[in-house]
């Protein structure tokens, strides 16, 4: 569809100012990385299920993203719509056990309200850079926990516009999945029920596990967090290690001296970064006969 008629189209919707164009993803991205998105969308809740359906109407791609935590972007960008879940979505409230968060909610913020209202369980989610959608879809986890522990209920928009609510049993949350991406869900609010506990020791578990990040994780530097999964019997960051490669750099992209299964971006391209996978790929199967799978969700189009 013409540029001016699907503007025309999507100002039915949407403010203006929820509207922008050719918009780098580099700037929505913790990777710093990535081309333009033809258009890019900043629904507020109500408007999610009018914006998916004339997308589908006039026949645009659609891409959602949360915090933008998990993805590495082409430096070609995205062509279609990218609907960010995010700012104009993260009202969080509390009512006893249970918090409900909306989509666009970052964990971090989440884990925050839990303390204040002396609830616990949540704590391993505070460092997670990510949206609560982005967490639904990716099972987020860390330190021993994971978002099957903590959820009760997930809101979402079905592709054909209704609204469900799953049971976390119903969510097939599995490593680092969820049925979300498989049925093309997207994921508009999730509640989460915690235990009741002491406010100060939440308090020193969420700073003893801020600390442990600082040491452990190249957190100074633009990166997606671990760059591949856990393959079963072994970790990530000792196996690239164990080929020499910590410091393994292309153009701007480098295997972090600090943490090997972290990539990290100094400055770098989308294409830097994806070399540097692959060469990091290729040399682990070489030596080890195993097959890294990104945990970070490669998007758009890469030159
Ligand atoms: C420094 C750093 C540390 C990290 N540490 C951890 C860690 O300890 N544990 C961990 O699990 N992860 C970690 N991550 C990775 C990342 O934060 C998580 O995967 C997080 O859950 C991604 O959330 P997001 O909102 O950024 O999702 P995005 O990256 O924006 O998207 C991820 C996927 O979810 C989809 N998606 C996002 N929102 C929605 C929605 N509302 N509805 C439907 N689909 C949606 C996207 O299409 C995409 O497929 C880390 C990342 C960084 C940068």
């Amino acid at each position: 569809m013409q540029v001016e008629k699907l503007w025309d189209e999507l100002r039915k919707v949407l403010d203006e100012n929820q509207i922008l164009r050719n918009e780098p993803m580099k700037r929505h991205t913790t990777f710093q990385a990535g081309g333009p998105a033809d258009w890019y969308l900043l629904p507020r809740a109500g408007q999610l299920a009018p914006l998916l359906a004339l997308l589908r109407e006039t026949n645009t791609e659609i891409t959602v993203i949360g915090n933008g935590s998990n993805l590495l972007v082409g430096d070609g960008g995205i062509r279609g719509a990218v609907i960010e879940i995010g700012k104009s979505m993260q009202e969080v409230s509390v009512s006893g056990r249970a918090i409900r968060a909306q989509a666009g909610a970052i964990l971090g913020s989440v884990v925050s309200k839990a303390c204040q209202n002396g609830l616990t369980g949540m704590e391993f989610a505070a460092g997670i850079p990510g949206s609560v959608g982005g967490a639904m879809v990716m099972n987020a986890g860390a330190y021993g926990g994971e978002m099957k522990d903590v959820v009760a209920k997930v809101k979402v928009l079905t592709p054909r516009g209704d609204i469900l609510e799953l049971g976390a049993d119903e969510m097939e949350f599995g490593y680092r999945r969820s049925i979300v991406a498989e049925k093309g869900y997207v994921v508009l609010e999730a509640e989460f029920v915690l235990t009741p506990g002491e406010k100060e020791e939440i308090k020193s578990k969420m700073e003893e596990l801020r600390k442990q990040r600082i040491s452990k994780q190249p957190i100074e530097y633009p990166s997606a967090g671990s760059t591949f999964k856990r393959p079963e019997g072994y970790f990530a960051g000792k196996l690239i290690m164990d080929c020499g490669l910590s410091g393994f750099s292309v153009g701007g992209a480098q295997v972090s001296e600090k943490h090997c299964g972290f990539v990290i971006n100094r400055g770098g391209t989308a294409a830097d970064v994806l070399s540097v996978i692959s060469h990091v790929q290729q040399k682990v199967k070489e030596r080890f006969g195993v097959e890294l799978e990104t945990e970070v969700k490669l998007v758009g189009e890469f030159l």
